[in-house]
């Protein structure tokens, strides 16, 4: 019996301490957990493209042990001066639009180009309901078993921002694992797809043609955000709505300002079941990088996003720190209850708050 435990704690990784009968064995996990690479161990595995490597320190970046962070930190600052090389490219649409038969198809397009990929996503369904809209069903079957693929699903967060803040990171390390091109996909829900324009060089809006109403229902800002409209499922029947709904959609483009990229979006169709567009969609892109680098727009742009994402971090790093300090945690419960008791407002709880030393 004994030894039938002794080989369960040797096989399975998630053991359970009920399991374990002897300190022995309870030394021997903690040695084995803690026989993690070093940091520059795992920066060398990394720049060698390495997957395994990469998805330890990706890893490290989800984690919410301080120790861990301080390692994710050291891998991206070390990793930084490899980055920057890939175009990163957004994808939005509704569930059922077909993103995942996309990039199926897309990937294996790119591949077949001796292209090497990795697709990320920002799912912001897991911090609003607690549920995934992107990973719970089998995704991207195909494209998962290509070995210059890789595929990692939405980091689990408490916020939008904190999730952001994980896929900005782990875009830097896959670039520094030498992939060329990142596709980073996420679901029209809150402000989703104006975080992923806020970390991509090309944001592509994957439609579907209705009944004539194109425009309708589509958020306010996503015309202005998207880089390129394509119209999915532009097959059989849905063959001759589609070249409608791309007519409506060019009308509708004409009457935008012109963007500062010096860019005009384009808007053509595609199916992804049967490949057909998939090509136009990447010489767009292509287009879309010959024309912004001889502008230098795409550097003007990476720089601001940059920026952006310098103070974000700060912000979301300040705040942090202030809502989990034991005194604010104790005074807020405090000062809520005085606002619901109308006896303090807001504003008079802000300032306490805020005033409150280290
Ligand atoms: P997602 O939720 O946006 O990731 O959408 P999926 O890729 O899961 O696709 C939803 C459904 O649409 C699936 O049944 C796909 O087979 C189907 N689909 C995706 N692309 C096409 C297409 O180009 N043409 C047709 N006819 N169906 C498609």
């Amino acid at each position: 019996m004994a030894k039938e435990k002794k080989s369960a704690l040797q096989e399975k990784k998630g053991v359970f301490v009920s399991e374990i009968t002897n300190a022995t064995s309870i030394s021997k996990i903690k040695k084995r957990r803690k026989a993690q690479p070093n940091t520059d161990t795992l920066v060398a595995d990394i720049l060698n493209k390495n997957i395994t490597a990469l998805s330890r320190a990706i890893t490290l970046i989800e984690s919410k042990n301080p120790e861990h962070l301080s390692k994710a930190n050291n891998i991206i600052t070390q990793c930084l001066p490899h980055a920057n090389k890939s175009i990163r490219i957004g994808i939005t649409g509704v569930p059922g639009v077909g993103k995942s038969t996309f990039i199926e198809t897309f990937g294996k397009h790119l591949t077949t180009q001796g292209k090497r990929i990795a697709v990320l996503a920002i799912d912001p369904s897991s911090s609003i309901t607690k549920g995934s809209i992107l990973g719970d069903k089998t995704r991207m079957e195909d494209l998962v078993k290509d070995k210059n693929v890789f595929i990692r699903p939405s980091a689990s967060g408490d916020s939008l921002g904190g999730v952001a803040r994980k896929t900005r990171e782990t875009i830097i390390l896959c670039e520094a694992a030498g992939f060329d091109v990142i596709i980073i996909e996420t679901v029209g829900v809150g402000q989703s797809e104006t975080t992923v324009h806020s970390m991509v060089d090309f944001f592509l809006l994957l439609k579907l043609a209705g009944a004539g109403d194109e425009l309708q229902g589509i958020k306010r800002g996503i015309i202005e955000m998207a880089d390129a409209i394509a119209i999915n499922k532009a097959d059989g029947d849905n063959l001759k709505p589609a070249k409608l709904a791309k007519a409506e959609f060019n009308r509708a483009l004409h009457l935008y300002p012109e963007k500062s990229s010096n860019w005009l979006p384009k808007v053509t169709i595609c199916s992804a079941i049967q490949n057909k567009g998939i090509d136009t969609i990447w010489d767009i892109i292509l287009d879309y990088v010959k024309v912004t680098t001889e502008n230098n727009y795409f550097n003007i742009k990476r720089n601001e996003q940059n920026k952006f994402w310098l103070t974000q971090t700060i912000e979301n790093q300040l705040k942090s720190e202030f809502f989990n300090r034991p005194e604010i945690k104790k005074e807020l419960s405090k000062q809520l209850q005085l606002i619901d008791n109308n006896k303090t407002t807001p504003f008079a709880a802000a300032d306490y708050l805020l005033s409150l030393k280290n």
